[in-house]
């Protein structure tokens, strides 16, 4: 019999240490579910060439692989520098914003802002590199920050900097931002994550850019600064999904805020039933170490068990020794903590339209019959992302979809296994024997089993006419 399956999405970000078809190869036989490619350093041919093998990759294995670009958006980062500037406390030290570059012999770097000193307040602490070090600002001209380094550290390239309460006068979508968004669009991306979102117009701005589109990919909000915290409700509304980017989240945000923000978050979304990801320094230390703190095990394990829909890795995949070795791990914790039960939250979730009721009384027989699968027949995703919503006990949901592009947009929501199928919506019966066989080939199903199938209406798509049935596997 087939391995019993994750429900908890793996996400790993693409990198240095993963860049080669082997290693991608890898990264999907250890179960990495979605690719993200990072575009605050991507280059747009590394893009085409990696989305390229990606689904290459993907289709030689019969794997649905999602790929998600992340744009920069207004986040603020140092420039290039040839190699890493070391800093000492006490120190001196320059941010130029547009200008000439000093020639007193000063350290100093670039940043990719011109408006940055317009935006800094004197006597104010920047946050460099994720919180890696601080810095106090002295002064400041117009293509110039001064500043007096408070943590000894070294400074890399394309560095994080965070203005704490500060809302940056760059656009939601920056010129290389709009830019990336059509280079996604080109290669046929599945999911565009847009970076340090302020409030819902952020989200919607998006929207029009990726309207036009054949097959509009879906939006992931990420939250990672407090105005997101404040506007969330709004932010919710309107993004097909959500990430906690813990990283600089926990910079903007004061950290022992951190737990309790997250936690609002993903109870909120499984109310209202919006995807979420737990991002960032979920195996950290693995950057290095073959293994996981035991911090870092509990840290995973309790988004699992809060049932996000995924878990997400960064540096640990793009620079890190063991990248194969964290996808394992993940699977491992999830795979654990998943037969221990969950947090339930989807129990208070807001429900009001008939399909989703029709769904979640689908999934509720599942979970009485022990069902062995929920097949669900989905034009656009809605039936199965509800199905994923209303976590199964221990049914998984096989998402059968005519087109490819609405399974890949799947491969977020917890619980649902995308397959492609092309279905033949007269004859739903046919298509369900299909499926079964289908499951029953790939180990999934055995005569004897039960399932529960979703069956909807071909005719309207937003009618109350949808169907589920259950019976014995022949
Ligand atoms: C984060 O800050 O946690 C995050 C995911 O964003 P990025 O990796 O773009 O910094």
């Amino acid at each position: 019999m087939h391995r019993s399956l994750r429900t908890t999405k793996i996400i790993a970000t693409l990198g240095p240490a993963t860049d080669s078809r082997e290693m991608l190869g890898r990264l999907i036989d250890a179960g990495m579910n979605i690719a993200r490619l990072n575009l605050s350093h991507a280059r747009p041919e590394w893009v085409h060439r990696v989305t390229r093998d990606l689904r290459e990759l993907a289709d030689q294995r019969g794997v649905t692989l999602g790929i998600l670009l992340d744009l920069k958006g207004p986040g603020i980062r140092t420039g290039d520098v040839p190699a890493p500037i070391p800093l000492t406390r006490g120190e001196r030290f320059t941010f130029v914003c547009g200008g000439e570059a000093p020639t007193d012999g000063g350290k100093w770097t670039s940043v990719a802002y011109d408006g940055f000193a317009h935006d800094v307040e004197v006597g104010k602490t920047l946050i460099v590199d994720n919180g890696e070090m601080k810095m106090h600002i002295l002064a400041k001209t117009e293509h110039r920050v001064e500043c007096e380094v408070l943590t000894d550290g070294s400074l890399g390239s394309r560095r994080h900097l965070n203005l704490p309460g500060v809302r940056v006068s760059l656009p939601a979508l920056t010129a290389k931002d709009r830019e990336d968004v059509l280079l996604g669009l080109a290669v046929g991306v599945d999911y565009i994550a847009l970076s340090f979102v302020r409030d819902p117009a952020d989200v919607e701005e998006l929207r029009t850019l990726v309207a036009g589109a054949a097959h509009p990919p879906a939006l992931i909000a990420k939250i990672e600064h407090e105005f997101a915290v404040h506007h969330f409700e709004g932010i919710a509304k309107v993004a097909d999904a959500i990430m906690i980017a813990r990283g600089d989240l926990g910079i903007e945000c004061p950290y022992e805020e951190l737990p309790i923000i997250q936690r609002r978050i993903v109870k909120r979304c499984a109310q209202i039933g919006r995807p979420v990801i737990v991002a960032t320094h979920m195996l950290e230390s693995m950057i290095e170490n073959p293994l996981p703190t035991r911090a870092e095990i509990t840290d995973v394990a309790n988004a699992v068990f809060e049932q996000a829909d995924a878990i997400m890795l960064s540096g640990e995949t793009t620079v890190g020794k063991h990248p194969i070795a964290c996808v394992e791990v993940m699977d491992n914790i999830a795979r654990r903590i998943e037969r221990s039960g969950g947090a339930g939250y989807h129990e208070a979730a807001e429900i009001w339209h008939p399909r989703e009721k029709l769904v979640q009384s689908a999934v509720r027989l599942a979970d009485q019959l022990r069902a062995a699968a929920i097949i669900v027949f989905t034009h656009n995703g809605t039936l199965a992302q509800y199905a994923g919503w209303f976590r199964a006990k221990s049914t998984p949901v096989f998402a059968f979809c005519e087109r490819m592009t609405v399974a890949r947009r799947l491969t977020l929501v917890r619980g649902v296994i995308p397959l492609f199928m092309p279905t033949c919506p007269d004859d739903l019966e046919g298509s369900l024997s299909g499926a079964v066989q289908r499951l029953k080939r790939s180990g999934h199903l055995r005569s004897g089993d039960t399932i529960v199938a979703i069956m909807p209406n071909a005719s309207a798509d937003d009618t109350f006419a949808d169907a589920v049935t259950m019976r014995p596997v022949a």
